[in-house]
């Protein structure tokens, strides 16, 4: 296969790539390197299935040659980033996904868009299944993020009727690892970063709001399926265990073997209280399901942060 991965600089489209190349697939990689990162695919530069081109697929985006799939991941992705810039997060959901759309069909492609559980908004339906609309504040701070990838669902779907393309949609839940930024805002690297430096863990309101975290290689191998299976979806991907954000800080604790104190802040506007995917869709029509339980994969994303230079552990001074 010859795949476009836009955004494969970034944290889970690095991950991709490197899942793709190591099955023999060639891998184009389109970014513009505002929340990617050069680092993230260094080590696959030398590789003659691997290329990589800088490009904002908000303007022109071209490449030469047969496409058989064109994945769609390119989109700030952490509250911080899309909240710092409102208006490129809404032109890569729209235009960036209409580009993409255009060049699968140019290519006679297949078109993989990463969707999001944010689609459910402040959810008043729990657990989330493919079939709930959503409870979105359409003006709030975070409304740039999620109608913008509301709109790239309507899109993708529109182009599926209307133009016959070959389309699939997942709807991404929370998800960790190695590769995330230390300063991205997410509460996971959030976390992290200050349990290693024994700084204060910053839990928003009283931490009872609730996620479900999936490691990054159980989502790869879901995006993966999708890539491969006929289906349009959308599906869920995401690890069905829910746990609260002060159980989270509390086992993130216990990994890091940390005695970093717990410091509440105000809960952000619009903040989702809850959030838990049903699964049942991903697990019968791409037999996915997540491996990973949350300790082992904070393990695994602990250890690579206390390696990295921005949040290495040193051993004490003497
Ligand atoms: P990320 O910020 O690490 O990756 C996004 C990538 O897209 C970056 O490399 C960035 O430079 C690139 N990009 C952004 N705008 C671009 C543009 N206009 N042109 C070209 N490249 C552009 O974030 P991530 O966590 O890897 O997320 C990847 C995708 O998955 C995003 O679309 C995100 O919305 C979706 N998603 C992620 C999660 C999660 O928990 N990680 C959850 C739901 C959905
Ligand atoms: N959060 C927190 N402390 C932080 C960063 C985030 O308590 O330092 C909370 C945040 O308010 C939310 C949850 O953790 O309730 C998940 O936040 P994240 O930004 O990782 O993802 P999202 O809100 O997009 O699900």
């Amino acid at each position: 296969m010859r795949v476009v991965i836009a955004g494969g600089s970034g944290f889970l489209g690095s991950h991709l790539c490197e899942a793709m190349l190591a099955r023999g697939d060639t891998v184009w990689c389109l970014d513009d390197f505002s929340s990617g990162r050069a680092a993230n695919i260094a080590h696959l530069l030398h590789l003659p299935k691997f290329t990589c081109t800088p490009c904002d697929v908000t303007t022109r985006v071209r490449v030469f040659g047969h496409v058989d799939a064109v994945v769609h991941l390119a989109s700030p992705a952490s509250p911080e980033d899309y909240q710092r810039r409102p208006l490129q997060t809404l032109a890569t959901g729209s235009r960036g996904t209409e580009n993409l759309l255009e060049l699968a069909v140019r290519h006679g492609a297949r078109f993989v868009l990463a969707s999001t559980s944010e689609v459910y908004g402040d959810p008043q339906v729990h657990p989330q299944d493919e079939d709930y609309w959503g409870h979105v504040n359409p003006i709030g701070p975070r409304s740039v993020y999620d109608e913008a990838k509301r709109y790239a669902e309507a899109l993708t779907m529109a182009y599926r009727r209307s133009r016959g393309t070959d389309v699939g949609i997942v709807r991404i839940f929370n998800t960790y690892g190695p590769r995330m930024r230390a300063h991205d805002g997410r509460v996971v690297s959030t976390f992290i970063r200050q349990a290693l430096a024994g700084a204060a863990l910053t839990v928003h309101g009283d931490g009872s709001q609730t996620r479900s975290y999936c490691y990054v290689d159980d989502l790869v191998r879901g995006l993966t399926a999708m890539i491969d299976s006929p289906c349009t979806g959308p599906f869920n991907l995401g690890n069905p265990t829910e746990r609260k954000v002060r159980e989270l800080a509390e086992l993130v604790l216990l990994v890091t073997g940390s005695r970093s104190p717990v410091r509440l802040l105000p809960l952000p506007v619009d903040d989702p209280t809850r959030r838990r995917p049903v699964i049942t869709r991903a697990r019968e029509d791409l037999s996915w399901h997540p491996l990973v339980p949350l300790e082992e994969g904070l393990r695994r994303t602990v250890e690579w942060f206390a390696e990295q230079p921005e949040t290495r552990v040193r051993p004490p001074q003497r």
